[in-house]
């Protein structure tokens, strides 16, 4: 089950006092809006909360409570007064995308609204300077990938000449918040789909997957092998997971290669994104032979979007 086949597709509000759909500029409440995640709702904030989609007012439900009698989780939902204003976010379920004409498929492009990916980057690109380096300042690489036919038509059939991109998990994982709305075209898909349901918590896989998606889990434990702790040698990062026939369930790389993602010893308790394939690993699952584009630490502060 991706992340987003439940009530909870709405991660956030925006919040900004003084704003109104009717009346306030988009751009001022993108700039200066607070993010809001449905466990941090107070009854102050009541009329200050917005769609990060389609921007009209958004409700805590239950109001008071963090959590419903039966123990399900709160969450945000639109106002019936804006019933008429569409937003893809108002559906509990999922949809697919598709697009009437290559005008409005690329528009959506230049919109930052759709990206087409062909791909993850496999070889870390060459950087002028290395030395001392943090892990964060890493640059991005957003590589232009080839036009691609992309079939996401609204007609059976009808496919549209599309630029794409060979990107990073780690770009991604930049300004997560807004690209969970955004829709991607992955290879292979039928439509084009929101990121917030590509995302599938490793914690309920339980077998494995030869067709690679995007994951996320929890890291609980992570070790160097090695009687000598050689950059060279295999560092297992254990993920959470629940599944009683799942004995555990590891990212399997080169110590050296986790750790210019920033997977150390200190790692534990962080959010890694992966895109890969799940395979076999004994008596359990793993990631491996991982890209340098195809996994990435989620930065803290976004943490909360994928509680
Ligand atoms: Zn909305």
């Amino acid at each position: 089950m991706a992340l987003g086949d439940n009530k909870r597709r709405i991660k956030y509000a925006l919040r900004l006092a003084g704003w109104s759909y009717e009346n306030g500029n988009r751009d001022k409440l993108k700039r200066d809006a607070a993010s809001v995640a449905p466990s941090e709702y107070q009854s102050e904030m009541d009329g200050s909360l917005f769609c990060p989609v389609c921007y009209t007012n958004l409700n805590r439900v239950p109001k008071q409570k963090e959590h419903f009698s039966n123990g399900r989780e709160a969450y945000f939902c639109h106002l019936a007064a804006y019933k008429d204003i569409k937003c893809d976010l108002r559906s509990s379920r999922p949809e697919g995308k598709r697009y009437e004409t290559y005008e409005e498929a690329r528009k959506a492009i230049d919109d930052e609204n759709l990206v087409i990916v062909d791909g993850f980057i496999k070889n870390k690109p060459e950087l002028p300077d290395e030395a001392g380096g943090e892990y964060d300042e890493t640059p991005v690489e957003d590589i232009d990938g080839p036009i691609s036919d992309v079939p996401i038509g609204r007609h059976r059939g009808e496919s549209f000449k599309l630029p794409s991109k060979i990107t990073t998990v780690a770009g991604i994982c930049r300004n997560f918040d807004e690209n969970l709305y955004k829709y991607y075209y992955f290879p292979n898909q039928k439509y084009s789909i929101q990121l917030v349901d590509l995302l599938h918590p490793v914690e309920e896989i339980q077998e494995e997957d030869d067709g690679p998606k995007l994951y996320y889990g929890t890291i609980e434990r992570t070790v160097h092998l090695g009687e000598h702790k050689r950059p060279d040698n295999i560092r297992m990062t254990y993920l959470k997971n629940n599944q009683s026939c799942v004995h555990d369930f590891c990212i399997k790389l080169q110590d050296k290669h986790q750790k210019t993602h920033g997977i150390t010893d200190a790692s534990v308790g962080r959010t890694v994104i992966v895109y890969g394939a799940v395979s076999d690993n004994g008596t359990g699952l793993c990631f491996k032979n991982l890209g340098w584009g195809e996994f990435a630490l989620l930065p803290r502060k976004y943490d909360e979007l994928l509680a």
